[in-house]
């Protein structure tokens, strides 16, 4: 096969839009520090400022409300020990988060997700009426892995009736579906760049009014106080535009979200035991987590990067050994399985010629590795 790789794991990252690269040389091109008073600085302000607005106008949102910030995980961290006076508040966490959560929140209360990959509304409620002390409770908007969209306004109305603040990560949703932070009722909302078409280095913590947060980097008063650091000019200016191009690509997911149904009916047609998981849940339009029967995540991986396709694992790989999928064990799927899952996730320089070389390379797959051997290691 000689055509271009495919690259199907646009929720690790998405390239960035011709537009964007655009917005950030040119912003490299100009001096000055947002902070200074004379003129070079007063022109990187208005770059930032600009992005700002756009920003806010992608999430429903005013400009004030927006923190800039390197990273979503930074944002994550951001929300999780600055908001809220959160030192005094304990911290419940959906057990399907990102890593950028749980591992900044390890103390926190666990809440269990169902088989379908949504957080459990019942028990979230149980946890807080059984400890009525000051909470803040972190719920992602989508899942990074299986795009199964989660119900944050219930959640949030949860939280508001015991007196909890709710963190939305929304870094997978944001530029996939349409997101609104008044709608969701959260009171901050973490975005990231890179997942939408914009460059690494910018992401935002969004605010719902003007709750107290404490900075966790101290040294300027940059973002009103509330993150210290000279601001990233050309990733934030190209932030702005990516913000932009999103809101305008969305009609665009639709047609991403037939894609994706396409290859998902081509794997169950040639392996009718691979499983799609969160397959029964509201799902981003760009993502599937699906499982190879006993054929590892890692050995699928490198052999699909050999047939020129690059898809992630639902299954993290630590000191060589394979280990399932937080993720899906939290849903109830047994380790043999979680370990046979791979991410595919689909965005805005997917065409059909990814979706044939990606149903060919994995069928080939099959057909040689499927029901032979077992390349799963053992539980
Ligand atoms: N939150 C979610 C749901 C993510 O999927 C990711 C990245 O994959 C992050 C946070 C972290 O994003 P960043 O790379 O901007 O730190």
């Amino acid at each position: 096969m000689t055509s271009a790789p495919a690259y199907l794991d646009h929720n690790a990252t998405t390239p960035a839009k011709p537009a964007v690269i655009a917005a950030v040389t040119a912003a490299l091109g100009c001096v000055g520090n947002p902070s200074s008073v004379h003129r070079f600085g007063r022109c990187a302000r208005r770059t930032v400022e600009v992005a700002r607005e756009q920003v806010a106008a992608l999430v429903g949102a005013a400009p004030s409300q927006v923190v800039f910030t390197a990273s979503a995980t930074e944002a994550n961290n951001l929300a999780l020990h600055g908001l809220g006076s959160a030192a005094s508040r304990r911290i419940l966490v959906s057990g399907i988060e990102h890593d950028s959560i749980i591992a900044a929140a390890d103390e926190a209360t666990r809440i269990a997700a169902t088989a379908d990959g949504l957080i459990d509304l019942a028990a979230l409620e149980r946890d807080l009426a059984r400890d009525e002390r000051p909470a803040l409770v972190a719920l992602m908007l989508a899942n990074n892995e299986t795009g199964a969209i989660q119900p944050v306004a219930e959640a949030a109305r949860i939280a508001r009736a015991h007196g909890a603040l709710l963190l939305c990560d929304a870094a997978q949703a944001v530029g996939k579906i349409a997101v609104d932070i008044g709608a969701l009722g959260c009171d901050a909302l973490t975005v990231s760049a890179h997942k939408f078409g914009g460059p690494q280095g910018a992401a935002a913590l969004v605010l719902a009014g003007d709750p107290p947060l404490a900075s966790l980097i101290r040294g300027g008063g940059q973002e009103r106080g509330r993150r210290a650091g000279t601001e990233n000019v050309p990733a934030i200016a190209g932030f702005g535009v990516a913000a932009k191009l999103a809101a305008e690509d969305l009609p665009r997911m639709a047609a991403l979200a037939a894609q994706r149904d396409r290859l998902e009916a081509a794997v169950r047609r040639v392996a009718p035991g691979a499983e799609i998981f969160a397959a029964a849940a509201e799902r981003l339009p760009n993502t599937s987590c699906l499982s190879m029967p006993g054929v590892a995540s890692e050995t699928q991986i490198m052999a699909l990067d050999l047939a020129g396709v690059a898809v992630s694992a639902g299954s993290a790989c630590s000191s060589g050994k394979v280990r399932a999928s937080r993720v899906l064990t939290a849903m109830g799927v047994p380790l043999a399985v979680a370990n046979t899952a791979i991410r595919v996730s689909l965005g805005w320089t997917t065409g059909a010629a990814d979706i044939d070389r990606f149903i060919e390379s994995w069928t080939a797959l099959w057909t040689r590795l499927g029901n032979s051997r077992a390349a799963v290691p053992a539980a």
